[in-house]
């Protein structure tokens, strides 16, 4: 399998080949199209599986090739369980997407909120985020949710270990009903 045949653009296959991947992993091969079809995605995977392309490879295509509705709210949202795990997947999404027009931001507590409300004003396509300071940030109304149209939540069972629920609860509440919904975790307990 390569991933000329996941229906990948060739913009985001440059970015792919840049960092030298040759074959899809097995979770890119099986998640990639249905992302792509538009479909939501509930998937098992650990890290080191190359999951996080998985799912941003996808997001970057879809969001490259549809038409921003509004001007300035973030059109993507990834909520990831630690500082260490949002740094890197804004890594990723900024890697692969370099060849792309699409600003991201990584959001996490812990560091001044100013400077996170500061680039959030000046317009973000995709978010990735821990849930604590995201909420902060819309409680403070420096961060919009009212137009996500992807949904990501990486390494669920985590967030869920670390007491995430209400928040991720409330997150879900603020972003439209109709959106794509992509579901990544490790384990898949009762809970999950
Ligand atoms: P992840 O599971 O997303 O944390 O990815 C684990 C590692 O695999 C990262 O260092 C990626 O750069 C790398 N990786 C992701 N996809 C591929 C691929 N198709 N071929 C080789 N390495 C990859």
């Amino acid at each position: 399998m390569s991933f000329h045949k996941l229906g990948l653009a060739s913009e985001i296959l440059r970015g792919v080949q840049k960092q030298g991947y040759t074959e899809p992993t097995p979770i890119q091969s099986q998640a990639i199209p249905e992302v792509l079809a538009g479909h939501d995605v509930l998937a098992g995977a650990q890290t080191g599986t190359g999951k996080t392309a998985a799912f941003t490879l996808p997001m970057l295509q879809i969001l490259n090739t549809t038409p921003r509705q509004h001007k300035h709210a973030p059109r993507a949202l990834v909520l990831a369980p630690t500082r260490e795990l949002a740094a890197q997947v804004g890594e990723s999404v900024r890697l692969y997407g370099e060849a792309l027009r699409l600003r991201s931001t990584v959001i996490f507590g812990g560091v001044g909120i100013q400077p996170q409300i500061n680039r959030l004003k000046q317009g973000v396509d995709i978010v990735v985020g821990t849930p604590g300071r995201l909420l902060d940030l819309v409680n403070q109304r420096a961060l919009d949710l009212t137009h996500i149209e992807i949904l990501v939540l990486d390494e669920a069972d985590r967030m869920l270990d670390m007491g995430f629920i209400h928040d991720i609860r409330k997150i879900i509440r603020l972003v439209p009903d109709e959106r794509q919904t992509l579901f990544f975790s490790a384990t898949y307990s009762k809970e999950i």
